[in-house]
């Protein structure tokens, strides 16, 4: 037996263990100095009190012979599937329907594993800095020498710009609005130009949208299926993850419309929703019924309710750390319509040295920039996940200090 030597041109991932390791450093040389993890990407606010007592109800009706369920639909329990299209997309005018609706333990798994439906010479378009998970798994299904990395800078308001004509043509195209790390959003137009390059190129389109609920703004899109066309060229990710607390109970969903067809190398053609469909059944028995219950009080009155305060305190604190950071003369980017806040390093320094600069003189940790990929080198994240009072306190800290 050989490995997938794959694995072996992954490149270390070592972001989070040295954040942790510098914190702890940090500690041990600085007893009773407290540390003020603006880093986190977890959520803090526990789970909405309805998801804690349908979970409870499944577990029971689980118990009970009349009421028990073994394996359910691969795609997901319909109840789920229809609470997803009726709420998250017909109520908003987006025609998607239950069969185009797969749900999952989470948008990782579903990011890692599309790669499954192409062809390994398909060429990559990954926007830069960006989420680590889209550039590895596609080095593990070798595509490692297929990746065109779209730069994202301070020039372009850290949005990716359309391939132009003498570059070679991307296929697959991975976007991610709001954006992680940098809470940049995409507006329609900007989203629009992606839909009709993919229309062009007859690439296709992977959206993240897993922080789409963190959208304020009216103007945004929330969903690529908003954007007409997308039908025929986009899959859409969401996860419940960063706006109902289910980061550790796992589960989101993967929307393959029916009209996404693309053809095979001898040239017929092929739909992905029923490609998607064989992927999973062979792969995945379907996510817990007593997750996918949970997850479906979140589309009851008092689970709306819930989202909407969760994302207003997380928002309320990425508001008050952009303003913040405004406020010492810094460039940000993000914190508003997302959890995130983006700032160059003050002083000309590098991500990994205003990291330890901010550490030592504020006790503040925040994520390098550098981490998301070499374009985000010279810039620091923080997230509105901690909780107000923290926040205010690294505010406080941060106010302390010249950062100019
Ligand atoms: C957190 C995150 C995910 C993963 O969500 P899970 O559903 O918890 O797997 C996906 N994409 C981005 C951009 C994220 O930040």
């Amino acid at each position: 037996m050989k490995v997938n030597s794959n694995f072996l041109k992954m490149p270390e991932s070592y972001l989070f263990s040295e954040v942790a390791a510098r914190i702890k450093a940090f500690r041990e040389a600085n007893p009773g100095k407290e540390v003020i993890r603006m880093d986190i990407g977890d959520v803090t606010l526990p789970l909405p009190s309805v998801v804690i007592e349908e979970m409870k109800q499944a577990a029971a009706d689980l118990g009970e012979s009349s009421t028990f369920i073994g394996y359910g639909p691969e795609q997901g329990h319909t109840f789920l599937r229809e609470a997803i299209a009726a709420t998250d997309y017909r109520s908003r005018g987006i025609d998607i329907s239950e069969t185009e609706i797969f749900i999952s333990d989470g948008a990782k798994s579903d990011i890692g594993n599309v790669g499954d439906l192409f062809d390994v010479d398909n060429v990559i378009g990954l926007a830069n800095p960006g989420y680590p998970v889209y550039f590895d798994a596609n080095v593990i299904d070798g595509r490692k020498e297929r990746v065109v990395i779209l730069p994202c800078t301070q020039a372009t308001d850290f949005k990716p710009q359309l391939p132009s004509e003498d570059m070679a043509t991307i296929d697959v195209i991975y976007l991610c609005y709001p954006n992680n790390p940098t809470g940049v959003v995409l507006t329609r137009e900007e989203l629009q130009a992606w839909v009709d390059y993919a229309k062009a190129h007859d690439a296709l389109i992977i959206f993240d949208s897993a922080y789409e609920a963190y959208i304020s703004d009216e103007n945004i899109p929330r969903s690529i299926y908003e954007i007409p066309g997308a039908r025929k060229v986009a899959i859409e990710v969401r996860s419940f993850s960063k706006t109902a607390g289910f980061t550790g109970v796992r589960c989101g969903y993967t929307v393959v419309p029916e009209d996404l067809k693309k053809t095979d190398t001898d040239g017929n053609e092929v739909s992905l929703n029923k490609l998607w469909r064989r992927r999973q059944s062979t792969k995945f028995n379907g996510a817990s019924y007593i997750v996918q219950r949970g997850a479906c009080a979140l589309y009851s009155p008092a689970g709306r309710k819930t989202i909407e305060e969760n994302v207003g305190y997380y928002m309320r604190n990425a508001c008050a750390l952009r303003d913040a950071l405004q406020a010492k003369g810094l460039i940000v980017y993000g914190g508003e319509n997302s959890p995130y806040v983006w700032f160059k390093a003050p002083k000309g320094m590098t991500s990994w040295e205003a990291f330890d600069f901010l550490l030592e003189e504020t006790g503040v940790s925040s994520t390098p920039g550098v981490g998301f990929g070499p374009e985000g080198e010279g810039w620091l994240r923080l997230t509105g996940f901690n909780s107000y009072e923290k926040t205010l306190y690294a505010i406080s800290k941060i106010n302390n200090i010249c950062l100019i």
